[in-house]
């Protein structure tokens, strides 16, 4: 593995792989640090192409285009965590990649990254192992009721989910997933989700935004509000819980942890995203140091920035045909277009977020 032994200096080549929107605001954060970003997708066409003219376009798994990759970048950085294992394997031999091999391996598939997290001392809902119709039907009455099948891999917005309520609907689900290796879950009575987004510095130091409230929709993001119903004393445990989860992955960037807060108080960890997410857009505007600049600055060896809030904040998404409203969406907040050409459903298209002044 390559080790990055000096800070990216200013004028250096960030490569990120993926140009979704979050690569599209990877690459904006960087360049007001002075730095380049090159984005390398497996399609043409995407937000993150419209602002920078470094791009590259190949399957994730081509090896040429993967040291042309390295050639050109003193770091390496992704947006999404479905990098295929070779793919990371090959280019962290060339070039130093950050968040490394190991956090995406452990988060990649969530039987791993359970036990990894059930390892470290945190709460989980309980999970279970299920490759086969009879285990679906048999962990099925290790709970206490309800549960939901998840695919081990390649999960996301709620895809490659269903709930059950009996083991013949366990075993149903798991077949209706065509049998892909599962876990089956505990459903969570939950009293409201919250996340947490962090950062670690490649010298290890460490640095938390405060953790926003999430409310899903059709189990997409619709809203973050910070600060949410979390008290301050579970603001400070959801920090430590990132920082023990970062620590232990040797973790070198931003990584977001989701929380369940349970009707006791309890958090209980739901997912580690080993990438900038969702629920921190809002520090776009409202801290000094936005989880995107703080992302780059941990990828090129800098020093970690202030994640302090000076607002607070409610960020919204943009899903679908609703941004066909930009034009009142952008007298509401401030407002992110991803530049998509096509408004599917269920797709991201921007979002916007609105300040108040900060109160607690
Ligand atoms: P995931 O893909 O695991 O992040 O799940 C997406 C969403 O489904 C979560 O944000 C929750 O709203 C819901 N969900 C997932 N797992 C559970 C669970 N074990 N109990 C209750 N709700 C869940």
């Amino acid at each position: 593995m390559k080790i990055l032994e000096k800070p990216v200096p200013p004028g250096g080549t960030i490569g990120i792989i993926g140009g979704g929107q979050l690569g599209r605001m990877m690459v904006l954060a960087a360049s007001r640090l002075g730095l380049k970003a090159l984005i390398f997708s497996d399609v043409a066409d995407v937000p993150a192409f419209q602002v920078t003219p470094l791009q590259l376009v190949a399957p994730y798994d081509d090896r040429a285009t993967l040291s042309a990759l390295a050639n050109v970048c003193h770091a390496v950085t992704f947006e999404f965590e479905n990098i295929p294992a070779d793919t990371m394997d090959f280019l962290a031999a060339l070039v130093p990649v950050r968040p490394g091999a190991k956090a995406l391996a452990t988060t990649q598939d969530r039987l791993t990254e359970k036990s990894f997290v059930a390892s470290l001392g945190l709460r989980t809902a309980p999970f279970f192992e299920v490759s086969s119709l009879e285990q679906a039907r048999e962990v099925f009455g290790k709970l206490n009721g309800e549960g939901i099948l998840k695919t081990r891999r390649f999960g996301y917005d709620g895809k490659g989910q269903m709930r059950a309520i009996s083991g013949d609907d366990a075993a149903l689900a798991f077949q209706a997933l065509k049998g892909a290796p599962c876990i089956l879950e505990g459903f969570v009575d939950f009293a409201f989700e919250a996340s947490v987004v962090a950062a670690r510095g490649a010298d290890g130091s460490f640095a938390a935004y405060d953790p926003p409230e999430n409310v899903h929709e059709h189990h997409i993001l619709r809203r973050s509000t910070v600060p949410g119903r979390l008290t301050p004393h579970q603001a400070e445990e959801a920090k430590a819980i990132a920082s023990k989860i970062a620590d232990a992955l040797d973790y070198v960037g931003v990584l977001a942890v989701e929380l369940f807060v349970g009707k006791d108080g309890a958090l209980i960890v739901n997912e580690i995203a080993p990438r900038v997410h969702n629920t921190g857009h809002w520090t776009i505007e409202a801290c000094a140091c936005s989880q995107f600049e703080q992302h780059i600055r941990a990828v090129a060896g800098w020093p970690l920035g202030d994640p302090a809030r000076h607002a607070d904040a409610v960020m919204e998404n943009i899903i679908g045909d609703e941004v066909r409203a930009w034009e009142s969406l952008a007298c509401s907040g401030a407002l992110h277009l991803y530049g998509k050409k096509e408004a599917k459903p269920g797709r991201k298209m921007g979002h916007v977020t609105r300040l108040q002044p900060r109160n607690r």
